[in-house]
């Protein structure tokens, strides 16, 4: 490390992996322990899904998985930078709770990176993101997704805009419904509080799991005229055996 004033911060303020939290040499280059270097894995070293991103074992002729292929999504295409697993999750689950700068600013690194190699050629007027729930505002206190797409478009230089998105009916808790399930429950609880006429939009999230909310901010980002809407997430939950 050439810069002594970083050096003796870092050595009073030890650095954490990004992903494991475990601490790190005050010399360490980056925010990712040796472990986690090996063993978190990158969406864009498999085969994806070209409608949702997915990373899948094989597909057909449509380059789609078998969920794009039974289902319409109202997004244009989602891309992810990691898979959703083991250190992943525990780093996405421990910034819910508490966001730090570092990690914020690694995973907005890596949801770029994602958009550049993933929609190249692509020109985005505006990155939002979906609204948080009232519960998790009010216990944290502040919208640990929010802070990642601010920086993510900080670093596409693009307008990022704020509470774009809101919850017009609060929805119970989903993570074990199915797609069509979620869909339908979410149907209808968010608005979008922006016109978007002729807008294409880059939707970040933290983590996509069936596309169900990203379908649900699609359908309100369109219904103000959005025209197109892609979605970029930091990981993706996988359920082929890879
Ligand atoms: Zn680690
Ligand atoms: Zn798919």
């Amino acid at each position: 490390m050439n810069n002594p004033i970083k050096f003796l911060t870092n050595f009073i303020f030890p650095p954490k992996c990004v992903f494991c939290n475990s601490v790190l040499e005050p010399s360490h280059a980056d925010n990712v322990c040796a472990e986690c270097r090996l063993s978190v894995r990158y969406c864009k070293d498999y085969l994806c899904c070209i409608k949702c991103g997915k990373p899948v074992v094989s597909y057909g002729e449509e380059k789609k998985c078998y969920a794009c292929l039974n289902t319409r999504h109202r997004f244009t295409r989602a891309a992810s930078a990691l898979i959703y697993e083991k250190n992943v999750r525990y780093a996405v689950i421990r910034n819910k709770k508490r966001c730090v700068k570092e990690n914020v600013a690694e995973f907005a690194r890596l949801m770029s990176l994602t958009t550049e190699m993933s929609y190249d050629g692509i020109k985005f007027d505006a990155v939002v993101s979906p609204p948080p729930s009232k519960a998790s505002l009010r216990k944290n206190g502040f919208d640990h997704i929010e802070a990642i797409a601010e920086e993510l478009a900080k670093s596409l230089d693009l307008p990022y805009i704020k509470g774009c998105l809101r919850k017009v009916r609060q929805t119970p808790h989903q993570s074990s419904l199915k797609y069509a399930e979620r869909i339908e429950n979410l149907r209808g609880t968010m608005e979008c509080r922006t016109d978007m006429s002729g807008k294409t939009v880059l939707l970040a999230d933290d983590v996509l799991t069936t596309g169900a909310t990203a379908d649900e901010c699609a359908r309100a980002l369109k219904s103000r005229g959005a025209k197109k809407v892609y979605v970029v997430t930091l990981a993706t939950a996988v359920k082929e055996n890879l």
